[in-house]
């Protein structure tokens, strides 16, 4: 495999499997042509060039950064566009890359605020007005595709904006830092470098967990930076108290500040958000539109920014406005194709594993307090996930008729409510399974 290859391999982590398979998978990367400072890719149509382009290429650009530690530009084109000439005129025309590895459209104006996520945008945004001072370190948790990153961002940005020193990495990548000045020895370049900024930002901060000597590292990172009162900004999946394998004295600092999470949008969050974004990528889309696409994404806001790519491509592509019905038909295909191979099977071992018990009883008439835990948690997540009817789910779960799901379902919900340890053991499982699949 090449630097380019590995590099797209990244950006799949971090973006929904239909965005990759449909634009991202479809690049091939230009070994012979390309060098250290440029990437090149070809595209096999304009119209996805010029999307990956308008939508990727700073991140594309960071991940060079993380894997070989260069400034790379960036060239997507069609292959029987690149001559030497035009390969020339990329490398002067293109201004050098600047430092901020900062998504630009990230700020806090883009970002729409609802009860669910009300409590974490305040508290990001009063930092980012009192660098330092007010909660340090911000810890922000909550599930995939909430906003955790877009809302820390807008705090870089404004920061970067005064022309503070602003480090922006995940947890990952801080490792990978870590590893390679040990490698090469520069490690005293590694401690000025996070050491000196003025605002670190760590995402995803979760994948520390286990893994002791980059906590070793860290947590010299943190305490210089704090002692100084330099900001520091951290976000996860979960609360620091329920990060597996975190040294004691990391998860009492973390939650030295403020510790803040974020829930799944409310239906009205979800539709000022689609608005917004529609706005942003210029795809107009009318009100009963943007109803219906807030109603079938469950929560993880990303998958709205796939759906709109893939409504404009599709419309462009085939010369069509967007109507309903057109939505309705490329959301079936969205649907479908983010959880297809997921059957009720993979869900429930998932849940027998994690919980564990064993499959055949999940699925047996056993009523003890266990049992019915993880029967309910297996039925909710089939619901959500798989297409399955409530028959079908009936059927599948040993129990009587439709109704006894819907009953079932209905007290979960309820549960869902009232009882936050089971709703975010429902998370974590949901999290785990989406992740196969
Ligand atoms: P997380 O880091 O929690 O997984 P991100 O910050 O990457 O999630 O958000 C995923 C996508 O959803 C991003 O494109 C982000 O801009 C968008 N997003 C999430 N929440 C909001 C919001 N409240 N308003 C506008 N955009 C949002
Ligand atoms: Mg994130």
């Amino acid at each position: 495999m090449n630097i380019g290859e590995d590099v797209l391999n990244l950006l799949k982590e971090e973006i929904t499997e239909s965005e990759y398979s449909r634009y991202i998978k479809q690049l091939v990367y230009d070994c012979e042509n390309s060098n250290d400072h440029l990437a090149i890719y070809y595209a096999p149509n304009a119209l996805i060039a010029k999307w990956i382009k308008s939508k990727y290429t700073q991140k594309i650009i960071h991940l060079f950064e993380v894997k070989t530690d260069l400034k790379v530009n960036l060239m997507i084109t069609l292959k029987q566009n690149i001559t030497t000439e035009s390969v020339k005129k990329v490398i002067q025309e293109q201004k050098p890359v600047g430092h901020s590895l900062l998504n630009p459209s990230h700020t806090f104006n883009n970002f729409m605020v609802g009860g669910s996520n009300q409590f974490a945008y305040a508290a990001v945004k009063s930092v980012s007005e009192k660098a330092g001072e007010l909660y340090n370190p911000l810890f922000i948790y909550g599930g995939v595709g909430l906003g955790k990153t877009h809302l820390m961002q807008s705090a870089g940005n404004v920061f970067q904006d005064q022309g503070k020193n602003v480090i922006y990495t995940t947890s990952e990548q801080f490792l990978n830092d870590f590893l390679r000045h040990v490698r090469n020895q520069t490690m005293e370049n590694f401690k000025d470098k996070y050491r000196k900024c003025d605002v670190l930002l760590i995402d995803d901060i979760q994948f520390i967990g286990n893994k002791e000597r980059i906590q070793e590292e860290f947590f010299h990172t943190f305490e210089a930076l704090r002692g100084v009162g330099k900001q520091i900004i951290l976000t996860a999946d979960k609360h620091p108290k329920k990060i597996g394998g975190l040294e004691a004295r990391l998860q009492s600092r973390f939650e030295w500040g403020l510790v803040a999470d974020i829930q799944p949008p409310e239906l009205e969050t979800k539709i000022a958000i689609i608005e917004k974004k529609s706005e942003i990528n210029k795809v107009k889309l009318s009100k009963d539109i943007i109803n219906y696409i807030a109603t079938v994404i469950d929560s993880n806001v990303r998958e709205i920014e796939g759906i709109l790519s893939k409504l404009h491509a599709y419309s462009q592509l085939m010369n069509v406005e967007i109507d309903l019905a057109f939505t309705k038909n490329i959301l079936k295909e969205h649907v479908q194709e983010s959880h297809a191979n997921l059957t009720m099977d993979t869900i429930t071992q998932t849940v027998a594993k994690e919980l564990n018990i064993k499959l055949s009883e999940i699925k047996s008439k056993g009523r003890s307090k266990n049992l019915v835990y993880a029967r309910r948690i297996s039925i909710y997540i089939c619901r959500e996930l798989t297409q399955n009817t409530m028959p079908q789910l009936a059927q599948y779960f040993g129990m009587k008729d439709h109704t006894a799901i819907s009953h079932t379902l209905k007290k979960i919900n309820e549960l869902i409510k009232t009882d936050d340890d089971f709703k975010l053991k429902i998370e974590e499982i949901t999290n785990k399974i989406t992740a196969i699949s």
